[in-house]
């Protein structure tokens, strides 16, 4: 079903009327992980300000660590939700488990399928009984052929709106937190119809490095990008290391839209 030979033309996935997968580059944004109404309401601000489209935060958060912070589950889908009907942005976040799924087809825009999910294969079919637009995450040390197959998972179910997201993938190198593999875009271009949105952050683990990766999904054709900003990352729950703060996201987004313009 996500084979190019029986589609030819691409797919459009429709969040609410906001097009992934079409002319423009999508720029979704946000912090690791939902804290607190506070810093989430001022992340949201401070994104739509800076030109994101969509707003990113996870409630429900998969941390290497048991004893690391968990997110705040229902309330942090509660605190989403408020910051989508003040700043409009659409919401994009992680769901871990099916049991979870009514409340997350009630109040969220994407459903997001993380990297350590991408194979759990009845949670995939569980998505895929819904209709709901889903971000499918490139797991650490999965083939793309393997990656497609996990959308196979979805789109068997009944649900076309599959939207690709690679995330670096484990390697050798340890002076980036993974690897990113930008040749991706073009070959699931080739092989599929659906979109694809690239993840510099947690690509790279280092907000340093995140703009220069940025510009370069989106000159080889990337459809979106997803991106970690804080305002006080120096403090953040999580993933603080790879955050952008809001000024410098802003700066990416311009320098973003132009390289966008020329391609
Ligand atoms: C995330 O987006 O916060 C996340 C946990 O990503 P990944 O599944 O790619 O590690
Ligand atoms: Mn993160």
């Amino acid at each position: 079903l996500a084979n190019r030979m029986f589609h030819p033309e691409d797919t459009i996935v429709d969040v609410n009327g906001l097009k992934i997968g079409g002319s423009k580059v999508i720029m979704m944004a946000g912090p690791c992980a939902v804290e607190n109404r506070e810093s989430i309401l001022s992340a949201a601000r401070a994104v739509k300000d800076a030109g994101a489209d969509m707003l990113r935060g996870g409630a429900y958060k998969p941390r290497t660590s048991p004893y690391a912070f968990q997110g705040l589950g229902t309330q942090g889908i509660e605190l989403l939700t408020e910051a989508r009907r003040e700043t409009g942005l659409p919401v994009v976040t992680e769901l871990m488990s099916a049991d979870k799924l009514d409340e997350f087809v009630e109040n969220v825009d994407i459903i997001q399928i993380g990297a350590r999910n991408m194979q759990n294969f009845d949670l995939l079919k569980a998505v895929g009984r819904t209709k709901k637009p889903v971000l499918l995450k490139r797991g650490l040390a999965n083939t793309i052929e393997e990656w497609i197959m996990a959308a196979e998972y979805i789109m068997s179910e009944g649900n076309p709106n599959v939207i690709f997201c690679e995330r670096g993938i484990r390697t050798f190198e340890k002076f980036t937190r993974n690897t990113l593999d930008l040749s991706v875009i073009p070959i699931i271009k080739e092989r599929t119809h659906l979109p694809i949105v690239i993840d510099p952050s947690h690509a790279t683990g280092d907000w340093k490095l995140v703009e220069a990766v940025s510009l370069a999904a989106i000159a080889a054709g990337a459809d979106g990008l997803i991106i970690e900003v804080h305002c006080d990352p120096q403090n953040a729950l999580s993933d603080g290391a790879q955050s952008l703060k809001p000024e410098n996201y802003a700066s990416l987004v311009e320098k973003g839209r132009k390289i966008a313009e020329v391609i």
